[in-house]
């Protein structure tokens, strides 16, 4: 007999394996989580647990018998509302894609509507395959805010910052101003995180990007930007602006510990050592990359100096897809031949890119990231039962190399369930799949046109 009262948490989940990611390369068997107010108050092992659980809490409590329970991952980089253009133009070098292609289509497309649409339909899919927190770079962002918090995502919102005017905004401060109003009606919340995102430095000028690091200074902002996606934007800026685009960056005082910069496929050893020093983050998007031939993060070399890199997909039309367990195979399988060594890039620091990284990245670690007590219950189960998942002698290998996204069964935010046995709970999906057959006769119409 106890002389502790017994427990009836809001939330019990007993799994085979629990991956904390936090610490590193630990895999915990038979384990429980017990989950209250939206945080994860208990971890341990499950005989222990059930002697702790009242008699409701234990017959209510989640049985993953087969499974692997780990943190929700996290999207480091993208632009939800573009899975709408999923498939509408692909096999295009960068600049031509993006000019002939999707700007154009932006142009006559991209409203409160669109977003609204796109952001739901991106993230069913991030749920569908256990993403929970994802930064996002877009217009109307205000619509992504409200769809992340009907459907019970977390995000960061990377407002964007543009020199020229869009549906959005007619002008950089107007861009600035509408961010810094974001982050007023949110600063509360935690489910909304608020950041500039001024989207490259060859489409930002120097005033806006000046007074986007004051402001960040002050209010303690991120700064998410895509900077050295390419050679060619490098050698561009060099001839425009005689500098390279991270000195300029480093010129405006924007190098510090709350940028967050987007591919980093072209820097020289100096640049990296300036990274290396300035604490800033690096988000890494390989499949994007890859697809448009944009060139190779050295994602190795940069860990090695330290440098926090984090893993995201880009936008679906850049990818095609949203699913982070695919972005942690290929991050893993083309870091190794970067480095042209295959211990590079190990799966369980793939799986930590797309988890605790991004938490850092985006300042959130201290909520998200990891199965840690005191965090958000974000959370996502692998059934591990599979055909390709058996047999099984590493957990972390095999979520990493073999897991496919359609293995994720179960997903939590803050101890809500957003998935069930594969079923949506925060999403109505014969709505969402009637919506998006309407976008595409739109955007078909639209291409079709242009
Ligand atoms: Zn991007």
């Amino acid at each position: 007999m106890t002389d502790n009262p017994l427990l009836t948490p809001d939330l019990v989940v007993f799994a085979r394996w629990v991956v904390p990611v936090v610490p590193t390369q630990t895999v915990l068997e038979n384990y429980a989580l017990f989950v209250t107010d939206g945080r994860i108050t208990h971890l341990l092992p499950a005989n222990d647990a059930k002697t702790m659980l009242s008699e409701a809490a234990l017959a209510g409590a989640t049985q993953l018998n087969n499974h692997a329970l780990l943190p929700g991952l996290v999207n480091a980089h993208g632009h939800a509302a573009m899975t709408l253009l999923r498939g509408v133009g692909d096999d295009m070098p960068l600049q031509a894609w993006l000019e002939e292609r999707i700007w154009p289509l932006e142009g006559e497309l991209a409203d409160a509507s669109f977003v609204n649409a796109g952001v739901r339909l991106a993230a069913a899919e991030m749920i569908l395959s256990g993403t929970t927190c994802f930064a996002d770079n877009y217009f109307f962002p205000e619509e992504t805010a409200k769809v992340t918090l009907e459907t019970k995502l977390r995000v960061q919102l990377a407002c964007p910052v543009l020199d020229f005017p869009t549906r959005w905004a007619s002008h950089a401060d107007e861009y600035i101003n509408k961010t810094t109003a974001l982050h007023d009606q949110y600063r509360q919340d935690d489910r909304v995180h608020v950041a500039f995102g001024p989207h490259s430095p060859y489409s930002v000028s120097d005033a806006p990007l000046r007074k986007i690091a004051t402001l960040a200074a002050e209010l303690d902002l991120p700064v998410h930007m895509h900077v050295h996606e390419t050679q060619t934007e490098v050698d561009d800026a060099e001839v425009k602006d005689g500098v390279r685009p991270l000195a300029r960056l480093h010129a405006l005082g924007l190098l510090t510990p709350r940028l967050f910069c987007t591919h980093m496929t072209a820097l020289t050893q100096e640049e990296i050592e300036l990274v290396a020093s300035s604490g800033s983050h690096i988000a890494h998007c390989p499949e994007s990359n890859l697809k448009l031939a944009s060139g190779f993060c050295e994602v190795q070399k940069l860990a090695r100096h330290g440098i926090n890199v984090a893993l995201g997909t880009d936008g679906c039309a850049s990818n095609n897809d949203l699913d982070m367990f695919s972005e942690m195979r290929t991050a893993a399988q083309l870091g190794k031949a970067v480095a042209q060594d295959a211990t590079a890039v190990p799966a369980n620091a793939a799986l930590a890119m797309a988890t605790i990284n991004g938490a850092k990245a985006m300042g959130l670690d201290a909520d998200i990231g990891s199965l840690e007590v005191g965090k958000f219950a974000d959370l996502c189960a692998v059934d591990l039962g599979s055909i390709n998942s058996i047999p099984l002698y590493d957990v972390i290998s095999q979520l990493v190399y073999s897991t496919q996204a359609s293995q994720v069964s179960h997903v939590w935010s803050g101890g809500e369930a957003l998935l069930c046995d594969r079923k949506l709970q925060t999403i109505d999906e014969q709505q969402l799949k009637r919506t998006t057959q309407e976008w595409q006769k739109r955007v078909k119409h639209v291409a079709e046109k242009a």
